[in-house]
């Protein structure tokens, strides 16, 4: 199998075995693409990877951090990428002469720790992923719940805040959970954070003309300066406020927090707990369990890998 990765600015597809394990990965940059060389540069990566694999490829799975249409494989919308209405699987099984298989990617990073990271044996579980955009996906009584025609589980723009900040590209929402934790975020705050703290390193940080990105804020957060925990802590109430809202509708028994920003772990997530402790209705914030992601980066791709093995062994059974 091939499994495909689309993020916001770039791809990472990799060619994976039966048993989920990675065999060879690649990367690519999308940044600044339209869509006809977006899906030039995703067609390249994967006949790439076919032209060196030591078997033949039976299928390629893509997750693409947009609202899918699972009826026709199209792409209806995505936030952050030009792929308004556009026939993805469609194009690219013709491209590549492969079975393909589209999902969102949330949904597939969902799907992968269920099947073999940190979600297994939880058949209720939420997953949220915290990069530049949120992604999320929910698996309920076993089954990934994709909504009426596959475009479901956008938790990013649930509105956590009514008077919140505009979201990011295309959503035309305010408030949303992904304008107000995601790297984005972040970063936004680690910038007010810096300037109105100058004497922390944060604040150096920003004087020297530093990106104050998730890496740096929580490098500098886990050598103890007060402004990037500060900002680090915001983002995991934050996070707590969207889990105890998801904890209340659905009685998940695990949330799983991966994406990027989570390469802050704990001091992110002990936040984020206690501010579901604090808001989530009382039986049910007792019974679910908030951890971090076992696939750090790779979660969309071995999910889009697994979505490759079951459709086709779902179009094997039909036969
Ligand atoms: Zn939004």
């Amino acid at each position: 199998m091939i499994g495909v990765d689309i993020g916001g600015s770039k791809l990472a597809a990799g060619l994976v075995d039966d048993r989920l394990r990675i065999i060879k990965r690649l990367q690519r940059s999308m940044r600044g693409q339209d869509t006809a060389a977006l899906l030039d540069t995703v067609a390249g990566a994967v006949a790439e990877l076919v032209s060196t694999a030591p078997r033949e490829v039976a299928a390629v799975g893509f997750g693409i951090p947009s609202l899918i249409d699972r009826r026709s494989a199209a792409s209806l919308m995505a936030v952050n990428l030009p792929l308004k209405d556009v026939r993805f699987g469609a194009l690219m099984s013709e491209r590549l002469g492969l079975p393909v298989f589209v999902d969102n990617d949330g949904n597939l990073a969902a799907l992968a720790e269920h099947r073999a990271g940190a979600g297994v044996g939880s058949d209720h579980m939420v997953l949220i992923g915290l990069g530049s955009g949120i992604s999320s996906g929910l698996i309920l009584g076993g089954e990934l719940y994709r909504g009426a025609i596959g475009a479901g589980a956008e938790l990013g723009h649930m509105v956590i805040d009514l008077n919140g900040p505009p979201c990011q590209g295309n959503c035309p929402n305010h408030g949303c959970f992904e304008s107000l934790a995601s790297g984005t975020a972040l970063a936004r705050e680690a910038r007010a954070a810096a300037a109105a703290a100058p004497d922390t390193a944060l604040g150096r940080a920003l004087r020297d003309g530093r990106e104050l990105d998730g890496p740096l804020v929580t490098e500098l957060a886990y050598d103890g300066d007060r402004a990037a925990r500060g900002v680090i802590e915001l983002i995991g109430v934050r996070v707590g406020v969207a889990i105890a809202n998801i904890v209340n509708i659905f009685n998940p028994q695990l949330v799983v927090v991966g994406g990027g920003v989570m390469g802050a772990g704990e001091m992110l997530l002990e936040p984020a707990r206690a501010e579901l402790a604090r808001r989530a209705l009382p039986p049910l914030c007792k019974l679910v369990r908030v951890e971090a992601a076992a696939f750090a980066h790779e979660a969309g791709m071995v999910g889009a890998a697994v979505l490759a093995l079951d459709g086709l062994a779902a179009r094997e059974v039909r036969l």
